[in-house]
């Protein structure tokens, strides 16, 4: 008999909670050769959600929880889910069913008879999300699989089950800023997707707006590749290159031709072309710092207000 950790990251989630847990309750009936531990993380929610979740854990034991004592991104809650976890197998869901529960049996048995670490899940469609969106997730997805060694999925969600010995390996990556995307595959092990049509949101409403979601690809970019800080150099070596070439050209010209003074304008185009891109490769170079920065001061990357241990 195996024990099952469902952690369920959740900010402002009240209204598809209670489905959420009627939809989990009937997967782990199903279920019922195994334990189960059902871990709510409360990633500061303004609304309802907490007392909701206390409710679940008053009348169910197999119900956990931790608090946050403010928001801190959905990052940070699935790693304090994970850090309470005790379970043989770990899984990872979002509140709002876009992750089917039902699709859980199945990745067990995966996992259990064939010889695999974790079983992931991708959406293959992007139905009932904003065309715009989708077109930059795929393009985003191709970059960064050009620029780094970690191969990223698309449109793999964070939706997947894995062992304990996998969890671990997750816990040991510490780090401030976090990318889970890109962890899953840093930490290597045999992972088999299995592919879904992506589900819409049963209620309440999605939590990521367009410049979120920017930033957040930023983030991926930075933390998994330096490749950016390459082309900055290799593309100061051309620039300096060109300008040999043309100096040498323009001493020629004086020499046989006189007429040293001419086309200013060309001039003052290449001194704003250059700058910009000067301009452009430091802030790239200030991404890199900035994350440093934040990186060594070491915060803690959440901090716990409450857990259903003390309310007992
Ligand atoms: N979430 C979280 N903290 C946040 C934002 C989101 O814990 O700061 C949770 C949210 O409650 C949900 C999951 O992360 O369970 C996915 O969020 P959402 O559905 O808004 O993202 P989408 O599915 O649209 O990418
Ligand atoms: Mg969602």
């Amino acid at each position: 008999m195996k024990k099952i950790s469902i952690i369920v990251s959740c900010y402002n989630e009240q209204e598809s909670l209670p489905l959420f847990y009627k939809e989990i309750t009937k997967v782990m009936e199903e279920m019922d050769k195994n334990t189960f531990e059902l871990i709510f993380v409360n990633d500061g929610s303004k609304d309802n959600t907490l007392n909701i979740i206390k409710d679940f854990a008053k009348k169910d034991k197999r119900v956990r929880f931790v608090s946050f004592s403010r928001n801190f991104g959905k990052e940070a809650a699935m790693l304090a889910g994970l850090d309470y976890s005790t379970g043989d197998y770990v899984t990872l869901m979002d509140a709002d069913l876009q992750d089917p529960p039902k699709m859980l049996p199945e990745m067990l048995e995966i996992i259990e008879k064939e010889d695999y670490d974790c079983v992931g899940t991708r959406r293959v469609t992007r139905k009932g999300e904003p065309p715009i969106r989708s077109f930059f997730a795929r393009m985003f997805y191709k970059l960064i699989n050009h620029m780094s060694k970690i191969e990223m999925v698309d449109g793999a969600r964070d939706y997947r089950l894995m062992t304990r010995q996998m969890v671990n390996s997750i816990l040991e990556c510490r780090e401030y800023n976090r990318y889970s995307k890109g962890l899953w595959s840093f930490v290597g092990y045999k992972t088999k997707w299995l592919e879904f049509e992506n589900v819409e949101r049963v209620a309440g409403e999605t939590k990521w707006s367009f410049w979120k979601l920017f930033k957040y690809a930023i983030e991926g970019i930075v933390a998994f590749t330096t490749v950016p800080l390459t082309i900055a150099g290799f593309l100061g070596m051309l620039f300096c290159f060109i300008a040999f070439i043309f100096i040498l050209i323009i001493i020629i010209k004086t020499i046989i031709f006189g007429d040293p003074v001419s086309g200013w304008p060309s001039l003052a185009c290449i001194i704003i072309f250059v700058s910009g891109v000067q301009l452009f490769f430091l802030g790239i170079l200030g991404e890199y710092i900035a994350k440093m920065y934040l990186e060594t001061k070491k915060r803690p990357i959440y901090i716990v207000k409450e857990t259903e241990e003390e309310k007992k």
